[in-house]
């Protein structure tokens, strides 16, 4: 059997996982990255458990990480991980496996290409594949082709401020969409109309059983993403927007108001009335199997 080592890394947590060539997973382990631990010796150990427990012929490793990054030096500077300014994540993988086919894609390309490839965007030409979770992400495919960039940061989609007097968020930057619409940005805003909890999972619960607070913040979270998404899509003039990450399975207490902002953010233009929205259908492997599709899709 061959297979491939794909590494999803994101603000919270960080996966590892082998694929085989029919993009099944065979072994996986997730580590915490907000933590403040030795984050290098915990992805070692992560890597050298999924390759223990798999036989066959490693291909390579491929990399999805947060933002942003630099292709071409091979590095990574997640804005919710501050200890890795930068991390050298493709040498690293490197010296550890041994395997000189590295490839690293942002997080947001490796999820549009894994749902573009495998999952809701088949067939599509043009469109933007989106995580919210923690953070706020998304990659485009234009032409049927994945877009990279010059720098390979192209769509850093949670970073592109919808409001230059808004609040200021954790990149530095104000009014960056991620400082409204993320999971967390959420629970803050349910926070300061007087709502208490500490995660989206139980903000979500709180508006399904009608609490006004829970009900107002993810209106406002959903309403900041719909301003994005429209933004991006009326630039690159997209068909489809495939929607993953925690926050997006929270249901309809989530989809209800992010559709009809949508509808109202697009209402005055006419190329976008045909705009499909989807929901991811790779759920949580997005991220890994986009990964691994750079490794594996020349196989
Ligand atoms: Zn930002």
């Amino acid at each position: 059997m061959q297979f491939a080592i794909a590494v999803d890394i994101g603000g919270t947590k960080a996966t590892v996982a082998t694929i085989d060539t029919a993009f099944n997973v065979i072994e996986r382990r997730e580590i915490s990255t907000g933590a403040a631990l030795d984050l290098e010796n915990a992805l070692e150990v992560a890597t050298n458990q999924v390759l223990q427990a798999t036989t066959g012929d490693l291909l390579g490793v491929g990399i999805g990480s947060a933002g942003p990054l630099d292709l071409a030096a091979g590095t990574i500077s997640p804005v919710n991980i501050p200890s890795w300014r930068p991390f050298a994540v493709v040498d690293f993988f490197r010296a550890m496996t041994k395997s000189e086919n590295v490839v690293l894609h942002g997080d947001g390309m490796a999820v549009a290409d894994a749902e573009h490839q495998l999952g809701a965007g088949r067939g599509s030409r043009n469109m933007l594949g989106m995580v919210v979770s923690t953070g706020v992400g998304g990659g485009l495919i234009l032409n049927g082709n994945l877009i990279a960039g010059e720098s390979g940061n192209v769509s850093f989609f949670g970073h592109h401020s919808i409001n230059h007097t808004g609040i200021k968020c954790t990149c530095g930057r104000v009014g960056c969409v991620e400082a409204y619409a993320s999971g967390p940005s959420m629970v803050r805003r349910a926070c300061e109309l007087g709502w208490s909890g500490d995660d989206f999972i139980s903000l979500a619960e709180s508006a399904r059983k009608a609490d006004e607070r829970a009900l107002q913040a993810i209106d406002e979270g959903a309403h900041a993403l719909a301003v994005a998404i429209i933004n991006v899509a009326a630039i690159n003039d997209l068909e489809l927007v495939v929607i993953g990450g925690g926050v997006s399975h929270a249901g309809e207490v989530y989809w209800e108001p992010l559709m009809r902002h949508i509808a109202g953010e697009s209402k005055e233009i006419s190329f976008l009335h045909g705009l499909k929205i989807k929901k991811a259908e790779l759920l949580r492997d997005s991220g890994l199997l986009g990964a691994a599709l750079g490794v594996l899709r020349a196989q």
